[in-house]
């Protein structure tokens, strides 16, 4: 078994996209900057956004984290959108999700300009993804091709079978995986909650993808010998004993599926850390107007 380190690569690509902003720098370019919206109070959204502009800080790229009460209105989060999309000092930039009831969460996503959308939420990048045009891919599900690359996973072949049908992790992951690319070609089953024995299907899997929010939902006897196990869940799980009152625990019982997987990711320090890091990486194609040129 061999464990995919998420925190270690990711801080290894970090280092490679800070030495290009250093060229950048030094050739008198324009840095690039990500800027974020955040709604509300949620207390895992202020996380993700925290460690997304301190990642910005680290790579040396310019951020701005824009914060409004949860009582924003509609169209006033939309001005805010408009003016990020017509701000030219800004590449890219992100609305945190989830976003207050009030607010339609699919009319914010595309009223973001899809050449600024490096969270590769909108349907045009969603749609270009799907044709294999260039486009900016949703963060986790790229973080994920880029683990299975550097860790030379073979996919061509393989029967990936993935658990989960969101539209930020589930579904982009099953095109993705399918594709005709280095890292893909793979033959893609595609479960969720309506699936008719999940078991079954998820033993037949050369590579697991767990995409759910239920705490250790994958077990050693779902499992197939040597599978590839991507565990992308992030649960809260109570232990009075931790220091928070609780621990977070992944989609996969790691330690009985671990022996019997080939490659398995753990949480945290799997998938998670990947996920800051290819908005990273979106900014700095941004930056660089490689996507929509
Ligand atoms: P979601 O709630 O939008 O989707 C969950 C999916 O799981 C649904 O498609 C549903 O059909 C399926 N599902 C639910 N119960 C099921 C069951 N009993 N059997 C089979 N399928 C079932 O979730 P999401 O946004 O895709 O997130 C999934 C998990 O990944 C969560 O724990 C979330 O916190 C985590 N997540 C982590 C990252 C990261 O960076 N590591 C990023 C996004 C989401």
């Amino acid at each position: 078994m061999q464990l995919i380190d998420g925190k270690a690569l990711a801080n290894t690509i970090k280092e490679e996209i800070a030495i290009e902003v250093d060229k950048i720098k030094a050739k008198g370019g324009k840095i690039p900057h990500l800027a974020a919206v955040l709604v509300g109070e949620d207390p895992a959204s202020q996380v993700y956004v925290r460690n997304k502009v301190r990642s910005c800080e680290k790579v040396g790229f310019e951020s701005t984290l824009i914060r409004k009460d949860d009582s924003i209105s509609e169209a006033d989060l939309l001005k805010i959108v408009e003016d990020l999309n017509n701000d030219d000092d800004v590449d890219g930039f992100i609305v945190q999700l989830p976003l207050p009831k009030h607010i339609d969460e699919h009319k914010v996503t595309l009223a973001i300009d899809p050449k600024k959308d490096v969270d590769g939420f909108h349907p045009i990048n969603f749609g270009r993804m799907a044709q294999s045009l260039p486009s900016y891919l949703p963060a986790t599900p790229n973080g994920i091709m880029v683990m299975l690359e550097r860790y030379g996973v073979k996919t061509s072949g393989k029967h990936a079978v993935i658990i989960g049908r969101s539209n930020i992790v589930g579904t982009p992951m099953s095109i993705l995986l399918s594709r005709k690319a280095k890292v893909g070609n793979c033959t893609v089953t595609l479960t969720h909650s309506r699936t008719k024995d999940l078991a079954a299907e998820v033993r037949r899997a050369d590579i697991i993808v767990a995409a759910i929010g239920i705490a250790e939902f994958v077990t050693a006897d779902m499992v197939k010998e040597g599978a590839v196990v991507i565990d992308v869940g992030i649960n809260r799980v109570e232990d009075p004993t931790a220091k928070r009152g609780y621990r977070l625990k992944g989609d996969v019982a790691f330690d009985e599926v671990a022996p019997k997987s080939s490659f398995i990711t753990p949480v945290p320090g799997g998938v998670g850390p990947m996920t800051v890091t290819s908005l990273l990486m979106n900014t700095l194609k941004a930056s660089k107007k490689e996507v929509f040129g």
